[in-house]
């Protein structure tokens, strides 16, 4: 039994709960949301913004990227990748199956792993379940990930089946090489599972069933993020969760949307991370709480008011939006710089709300009226 996830608060069957991640690098409050750090950083936001201003308590970073460049020997030196990026909160890698559903970084999938192409000098290098974990324990992130296989968007169930038997073919693995290496640098390391499937729920609840067998710190959802209905995306999560151990923590990964956040976290989710709030911010996408708004549009032009009236973030107290209009259009950077920490600190600020309301049993209130406020819905 998974001694790693306490459950502190929970309400109904199933419904939002939150609860506390023990990991070598402090214990996380859930549920929360993880600020992608694929390289090593967040973009245009640093640690500092995120730790002391945020009180962001984990972020995920990708291994596979840091085995290619700067390499573990180079971390090794350093002392692990928390040392390495100057970061001593919660840590989680994730194996690279999310690169495996572009075209450009993969060569070949087969049962043996994923010919991945390298980014930096095109070479090309076989990824191994058990390469994937030696890498993560090297490393020492407190979370590693399976490797899984996820299929591009919109394959058919065929496709979709396949993809899930190699996964579990893969955890399976993953899990053998994780308990026999003895040279972990972090000595309590935990690991996730991966289920696949796409949206359909025998598969997903197969998936889940499956890595239970096997036997997982956690359970991650993946797969999401890149096209699904949402409906479909809450229907996976909702029967995920039905078949999960309770007191198995459930991470659904690639998604970061304040609304999306909100309806995962009703369905029993734990925990989160996208690039969504940092890309949807320099591409001027900004969240308030009336609703997104687009920071290149005229409006803002004479604007003087800030981004958003209720964000308690420097840059809304601060700077209007006349001012932001006027850095983006222009792309000075500092620009990204400010819009990047304004739509991090909101969600995070979000998810400090959410587990606030779920802890004292206003969670379905509070939804409702972010939600009819942000989409005007009642
Ligand atoms: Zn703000």
């Amino acid at each position: 039994m998974c001694s790693c996830f306490e459950i502190k608060v929970k309400g109904a069957k199933f419904g939002p709960r939150t609860g506390l991640l023990s990991t070598g690098h402090g214990v996380i409050s859930s549920p929360f949301f993880m600020p992608v750090a694929t390289k090593g950083a967040v973009k245009f936001v640093t640690h500092e913004e995120l730790q002391m201003d945020m009180g962001v308590e984990c972020l995920i970073s990708n291994a596979f990227i840091n085995y290619l460049n700067p390499g573990l020997s180079l971390i090794a030196k350093a002392g692990g990748l928390h040392k390495f990026m100057g970061w001593d909160k919660g840590l989680f890698t994730d194996s690279g199956g999310f690169q495996l559903i572009l075209d450009h970084f993969v060569h070949k999938i087969s049962d043996k792993g994923v010919v991945f192409r390298n980014p930096f000098d095109k070479s090309l290098e076989l990824v191994s379940p058990e390469k994937a974990i030696l890498i993560e324990n090297a490393l020492g992130s407190d979370v590693a990930m399976c490797l899984d296989h996820q299929p591009v968007f919109g394959k058919s169930r065929t496709d979709y089946l396949d993809s899930l038997i190699r996964t579990i073919e893969w955890a399976e693995v993953c899990k053998k090489t994780f308990d026999k290496n003895e040279n972990k640098i972090n000595k309590k390391q935990l690991l996730f599972g991966i289920t696949q499937g796409g949206v359909h729920i025998d598969l997903r609840v197969k998936a889940a069933q499956a890595l239970n067998e096997i036997g997982f710190d956690g359970i991650a959802i993946g797969g999401f993020g890149i096209g699904e209905a949402q409906r479909d995306m809450y229907n996976v999560i909702s029967a995920s969760k039905k078949v999960i151990p309770e007191h198995k923590p459930v991470y659904v990964m690639g998604i970061g949307s304040p609304l999306e956040l909100l309806n995962a976290v009703g369905c029993g989710a734990d925990i989160f991370d996208s690039a969504y709030p940092t890309r949807m911010a320099r591409h001027g996408l900004i969240f308030t709480h009336s609703g997104p708004l687009k920071i290149d549009r005229g409006v803002h032009k004479q604007s003087f008011v800030p981004l958003d009236n209720e964000c308690g973030c420097f840059v809304c107290k601060k700077y209007s939006r006349a001012y932001l209009h006027h850095l983006y259009k222009t792309h000075e950077q500092n620009g990204l710089l400010l819009l990047s920490y304004h739509n991090t600190f909101f969600v995070t600020n979000l998810m400090k709300n959410i587990r606030t309301s779920i802890n004292e049993g206003t969670f379905w209130e509070f939804k409702k009226d972010f939600e009819k406020k942000y989409v005007g819905k009642s």
